[in-house]
């Protein structure tokens, strides 16, 4: 197991970078990377890491060097990982949404590409028939994940094609000898329950016999990591006894040798990822005492879009008495950390960490309130090296033309 990092260790950070700051701990990548190899290592398995999650380049390096490969979500987060060195077998691109330029770029890139809606495979089949074998998204028409608006796999859902479409898709096949080489699906995220993924496989079960030339099955990611102090993570062990039980007798029985992909993208970075704040203003207003820090939504916005909890610490005043608080930030919105909270006595100048930092933090944060992105720093065996500068005001006038 990676040894914890110490709350003297990310004051000693705050101290020497400033705050707000998002601090990584590789080592724990490392112990999650070896959780999922180790738990699949029966199967021939390939994980791709969603990069969607946190792209700073250092940590697709540091992920790249784990033997991991990567899975990205627009044709820039392909370019940052060709640039981080992943050679393009080890990338795959999953698009949604997109316009078919884009899956132009990752075909001349030479990346595999999950094609998600019918006109892009249309697109496709006509542009390169059977020369560039590639993946189709499924909507398999399944709730799952920890909230509706991280659920992706149901029968509203944008993402994929309809698995009901299926005579569309093989219509497209006969017209344009597409080759299709790996069938995809991700439900959602947060997901603990191992039966969802045998679900899927289920739905993907019945449809391999469409696809003379299929190789590869792609379940996506979702794994549950724990926000709260004693929740437990997805059961990574049993998940992937119940897998391997399902799919070997599913798709053995059909006689075909199929590779499963996964694309972790939390299961990876979340526990990893600490965002420090120092307390600005302390504010009691009789029923409620407001800890206001030098961060907020522009920084860490999951708490407001999906009401994620994540663990808050007073890193300071570790054996303060224990108070009620609302940890807040200080946009211009409503932007709790979080909403009456037990929390070791808060004081003005205070550093509390906000736990579950790693995935979708930094990678979400805008400059809204013109206010500035934080610094971002990597700690490998105990030495913390500073990945990304805090921004400065040049970077929030750069792009501007002053025309006025
Ligand atoms: N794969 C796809 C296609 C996704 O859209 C996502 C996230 O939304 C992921 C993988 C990673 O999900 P998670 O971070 O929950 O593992």
């Amino acid at each position: 197991m990676a040894e914890k990092i110490t709350n003297e260790f990310l004051l000693e950070q705050a101290g020497e970078y400033g705050t707000p700051l998002y601090v990584y701990h590789g080592e724990k990548i490392k112990e999650q990377y070896e959780k999922l190899s180790s738990a699949f290592s029966a199967l021939d398995t390939k994980f791709f890491y969603a990069s969607k999650a946190l792209t700073n380049i250092n940590i697709l390096r540091y992920i790249k060097n784990l033997g991991c490969n990567v899975d990205c979500s627009s044709s820039n987060e392909v370019k940052l990982a060709l640039h981080a060195g992943f050679e393009p077998e080890r990338v795959l691109y999953t698009s949604n949404g997109i316009s078919f330029a884009e899956i132009e770029e990752a075909a001349a890139a030479g990346v595999h590409i999950n094609i998600d809606s019918l006109s892009n495979l249309e697109k496709f089949g006509k542009k390169y028939g059977h020369t560039y074998p590639v993946g189709i998204r499924i909507r398999p028409n399944i709730m799952a994940g920890g909230n509706i608006k991280i659920s992706t796999g149901h029968n509203t859902s944008k993402f994929g094609i309809p698995v009901h479409q299926i005579e569309d898709i093989e219509r497209l096949m006969k017209e344009t000898n597409i080759c299709i080489h790996a069938l995809h699906i991700h439900t959602g995220s947060d997901i603990k329950d191992p039966d969802i993924f045998v679900k899927g496989i289920e739905v993907l079960f019945e449809l391999i016999p469409h696809f003379p030339d299929l190789k590869v099955i792609d379940l996506g990611g979702g794994f549950k990591v724990p926000y709260k102090p004693g929740e437990d993570e997805v059961n990574m062990p049993l998940l992937a006894r119940r897998i391997k039980e399902t799919f070997v007798s599913d798709f053995q029985t059909q006689n075909r040798n199929l590779s499963l992909w996964f694309e972790p993208g939390k299961f990876l970075v979340s526990e990893c990822g600490y965002l420090l704040a120092t307390v600005t203003v302390l504010k009691d207003t009789g029923e409620i005492t407001f800890a206001a820090v030098n961060s907020g939504l522009n920084h860490l916005i999951r708490p407001m879009m999906y009401d994620a909890y994540h663990h808050l610490e007073n890193i300071s005043n570790p054996k303060g008495v224990k108070k009620n608080y609302w940890v807040t930030g200080n946009i211009c919105e409503t932007d709790n950390f979080a909403a009456g909270r037990t929390l070791n006595e808060i004081r003005e100048g205070d550093i509390l960490a906000i736990y579950n930092g790693g995935a979708y933090g930094f990678e979400m944060a805008s400059n809204y309130n013109s206010r500035y992105k934080p610094a971002e720093v990597l700690v490998e065996n105990g030495i913390a090296r500073l990945i990304r500068r805090r921004d400065n005001f040049e970077d929030l006038i750069r792009n501007q033309a002053e025309l006025i």
